[in-house]
């Protein structure tokens, strides 16, 4: 890992973006307005242009095509991103992330209490 206060790596950028779009994803709303779902397809769908990992970008934009973003809510929303992290995960040989667990990974916190 680089050290404190130098540009991130793309291990640094991924754990960072991963972050935010779980978490964001773990909050979205259970019945979003046409407005959040409107934005919620821009933000996924802006990544494949933007994000500064080319062939991040690019794979990410080919696994969208097959698998359209699930807007519709955020428990078909959660699951679907938690599908398309673990299939980065596999590319890069990293085990694949139950996604029964996505909501006490990124939302409740385990029910032992330690993370509150
Ligand atoms: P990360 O994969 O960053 O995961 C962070 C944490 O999320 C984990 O510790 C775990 O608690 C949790 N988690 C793991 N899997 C899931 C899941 N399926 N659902 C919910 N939570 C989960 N890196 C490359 O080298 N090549 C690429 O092509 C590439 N493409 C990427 C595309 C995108 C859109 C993004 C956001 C990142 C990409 N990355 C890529 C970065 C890569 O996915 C990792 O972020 C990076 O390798 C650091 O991995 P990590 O093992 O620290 O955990």
């Amino acid at each position: 890992e680089p050290p404190a206060g130098c540009p991130p790596d793309v291990e640094q950028l991924g754990r960072a973006t991963w972050m935010f779009l779980h978490t964001t994803a773990a909050y979205y709303p259970e019945k979003p307005t046409p407005t959040q779902r409107a934005n919620m397809l821009m933000l996924l769908r802006s990544l494949p242009i933007l994000y500064p990992c080319g062939w991040c970008a690019e794979d990410f934009g080919k696994d969208l095509q097959s698998n359209p973003p699930q807007v519709g809510g955020r428990e078909a929303l959660s699951r679907w991103l938690c599908e398309r992290h673990n299939e980065v995960n596999q590319k890069l040989g990293k085990e694949s992330f139950d996604c029964a667990k996505v909501d006490e990974r990124w939302k409740d916190g385990p029910s032992d209490g330690r993370c509150d």
